[in-house]
């Protein structure tokens, strides 16, 4: 059987712009100390700079961006130990894999390698036998149980800005699985430039000695 083998990715799932966003989180946050009255065309950036400078994060919350993601078994479990989002994903007891079923190549085994053509084998081995249980009558719950870990799978990933905040500084780090950071850097890169304000102080470095050679951290910010 022939595998099809892919490349995490991700889609942005939730339209918004910069400014709508600020102005919105100004409003909200302003309720504390009901300075209102501040709120000029232009004062919504500071606002939200100073905030989370401060560590006044949970007005942050008002505002979730929702991502759909395609990555393997392995990082989707990863992901889905952060609690405070909601998520929705492929389910390998419903979806049949019989015809076609895709694996994501791990970065870290490079084409052509003698550790890519075992990889590739137990992948494909996994897909044959998968197969043979499905023509056997075995329902797709069943029969996933051989699957392999780099299964590819898809997840729709619902956050808060502060949560989003607190995932990156996680799975964006040098600590973090290089399967994990080449899921989430791509990702952390997109709201970077769609919310420069919020995610300004993560800093993306190419200095690592790793098959994913991106890390980033929370640098410290400006006065
Ligand atoms: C590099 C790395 C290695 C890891 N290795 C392992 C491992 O070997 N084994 C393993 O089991 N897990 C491991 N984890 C997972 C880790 O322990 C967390 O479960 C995961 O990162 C989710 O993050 P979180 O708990 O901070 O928060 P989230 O669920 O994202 O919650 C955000 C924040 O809300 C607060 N919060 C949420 N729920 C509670 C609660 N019930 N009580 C109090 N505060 C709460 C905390 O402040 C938390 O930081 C690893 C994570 C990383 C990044």
């Amino acid at each position: 059987m022939e595998i099809k083998i892919i490349k995490p990715s991700f889609r942005l799932e939730t339209i918004f712009d910069e400014e709508t966003v600020l102005k919105m989180l100004e409003k909200i946050g302003r309720i504390s100390h009901k300075s209102e009255a501040k709120i000029k065309e232009d004062s919504a950036k500071e606002f939200v700079k100073k905030i989370i400078n401060l560590g006044h994060e949970s007005v942050l919350e008002h505002f979730s961006i929702t991502v759909t993601i395609i990555c393997d078994r392995g990082v989707s479990h990863e992901m889905v130990r952060h609690r405070l989002a909601s998520y929705t994903q492929e389910s390998t007891r419903y979806c049949n894999y019989a015809d076609e079923i895709i694996f994501i190549k791990p970065v870290f085994f490079k084409k052509g390698s003698p550790e890519y053509d075992i990889w590739k084998k137990v992948c494909e081995t996994a897909a044959w036998e998968y197969q043979k249980l499905i023509s056997l009558g075995r329902k797709s719950e069943e029969a996933r149980t051989i699957l392999p870990n780099s299964l590819k799978t898809e997840i729709a990933m619902t956050c808060n800005l502060r949560e989003w905040r607190h995932i990156f500084s996680l799975r964006c780090s040098s600590f973090a699985h290089p399967q994990t950071r080449e899921t989430f850097i791509p990702i952390l890169k997109c709201f970077k430039e769609k919310l420069p304000i919020i995610f300004s102080d993560f800093a993306i470095e190419n200095n690592h000695q790793s098959p994913y050679p991106f890390v980033a951290q929370k640098i410290k910010a400006a006065p």
